[in-house]
């Protein structure tokens, strides 16, 4: 691995020792593949227009041009027009479409990795349907092929490859569903042989948010139903999603829902995290055709279902709440509804932040951005949008349904001085739950 500068001066991670030549042939390989599969349709209808601009966190809380989501696409729209448009082979002959240089490459990493969530706010806001995000998405695949990613993102794609998660081992993994039972006085369930339900996790509640693995079983044993945490498939958050490593997200795919079908679930039920969400409940298609052979419901949606259908009682908290919904969750998985039928069963007002809903501002930390610790001034400037917000909102509480999106948060909170935390649903039902 090895943290570089380009000649203008912009930082970039290379993992390694292909050649600038080798970089830029095996990106190109895949973008052009990628572009062939899906059409490439969009590209050719962007009318210039600049509303994707103002929808993106990154460009209005920097105001620089750079951080404009159809910048970001780029080098893609240069390998279209030169590789696979209608008229690439008259762009190539006359050199009117450059060749996609490896300096421009090692430019485009920051971004694609430290500007960008896949959050799909542009996406939204594009007259020409043009799924921005998406692209974003696609042409990580590319970096990912030319060895072009940040360094921190490639440690934790090694680690999932080593471990099966990115930061704690597999066989690790049962243990620490003991402790948390242990620690939090609940009965936990592991790696029974059938189950109706199989509960995922987020790699931050096998270190920081045990507490969650613990909130998650009380419902699940105040519902009476058959559960389980399974060794087999349990991480949910899908690393090769994030950084482009198409064989590893597949990988992590199948390890999910190859473990439900084994033990006969019906439901799988995604953490309290977006890009799980994104990875499992959208993309698994990809690899089981368009029918999955088991329901991928987020947390959020299961608690809705236990709560509207009155199987679990909760008490009533009162107080007021801002609710910021996650990315993948509420604009890109449709999923608004869901927790504020939550809080409302808890008594609590939603006061709605100036922006909700499909709307909502992301966290700035999405799609592995939290992660890469060179997007932090990046992140921090998309922070105090969000405080700005949360604090006009005028709520007594804070709460979030992605431990990504509260880790960003509370990072930024510590980082300000805030005192305010943005709290998790889940744990705010498991500790208001009538036994
Ligand atoms: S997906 Fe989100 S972060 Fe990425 S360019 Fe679009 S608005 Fe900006
Ligand atoms: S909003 Fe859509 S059409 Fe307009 S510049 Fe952005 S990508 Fe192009």
């Amino acid at each position: 691995m090895t943290a570089s500068t380009t000649a203008t001066g912009v930082a970039f991670d290379a993992q390694g020792q292909a050649s600038d030549e080798q970089r830029r042939n095996l990106a190109m390989q895949a973008l052009v593949r990628d572009l062939a599969a899906t059409g490439a349709a969009q590209l050719e209808s962007c009318v210039r227009c600049g509303q994707c601009a103002n929808a993106c966190h990154f460009y209005v809380t920097t105001g620089d041009p750079k951080y404009t989501p159809i910048r970001k696409l780029r080098p893609l729209e240069q390998a279209y027009h030169r590789h696979v448009g209608p008229f690439a082979p008259l762009f190539r002959l006359f050199g009117i479409v450059p060749r996609v240089t490896a300096a421009e490459l090692e430019e485009w990493e920051q971004l694609l990795f430290d500007s960008c969530t896949m959050c799909g706010r542009c996406t939204l806001a594009c007259p020409m349907g043009i799924d921005i995000a998406d692209l974003v998405k696609q042409s990580r695949h590319a970096m990912f092929a030319a060895g072009l990613i940040p360094d921190r993102l490639e440690l934790m794609d090694r680690t999932t490859k080593l471990w099966g998660s990115p930061a704690t081992p597999s066989e690790d993994f049962a243990d620490i569903i003991r402790e948390a039972g242990t620690q939090f006085g609940v009965a936990m369930k592991i790696d029974e042989p059938k189950a109706d339900y199989l509960i995922t996790v987020a790699p931050a509640e096998l270190t920081e948010h045990t507490k969650a693995l613990a909130d998650a079983a009380k419902v699940l044993n105040a519902l009476g139903v058959k559960w389980t945490y399974h060794s087999d498939g349990f991480e949910a958050s899908n690393i090769g999603y994030l950084n482009g490593d198409i064989a590893l997200q597949e990988t992590m795919t199948r390890k999910l829902i190859d473990a439900a079908i084994k033990i006969g679930a019906h439901t799988l039920v995604l953490p309290e995290c977006g890009h799980a969400y994104g990875a499992a409940r959208w993309e698994a298609g990809r690899w089981y055709g368009d029918k999955l052979p088991v329901r991928v419901i987020h947390m959020t949606e299961f608690l809705d279902e236990a709560v509207t259908s009155g199987r679990i009682k909760l008490k009533k908290v009162g107080q007021s709440a801002s609710f910021h919904d996650p990315c993948q969750l509420g604009r890109r998985g449709g999923v608004i509804k869901a927790p504020r039928n939550i809080l409302a069963a808890l008594g609590v007002e939603v006061k709605e932040l100036a922006d909700a809903g499909t709307v909502g501002w992301c966290c700035g930390g999405g799609g592995g951005v939290v992660s890469n610790k060179r997007a932090d001034p990046l992140r921090y400037r998309v922070f105090e949008m969000k405080r700005r917000q949360v604090e006009d909102a005028g709520a007594d509480r804070f709460v979030t349904a992605c431990g990504q999106c509260r880790i960003t948060l509370n990072l930024g909170a510590s980082k300000y001085k805030w005192d305010r935390k943005a709290e998790s649903l889940l744990e705010l039902v498991a500790d208001n739950l009538i036994a």
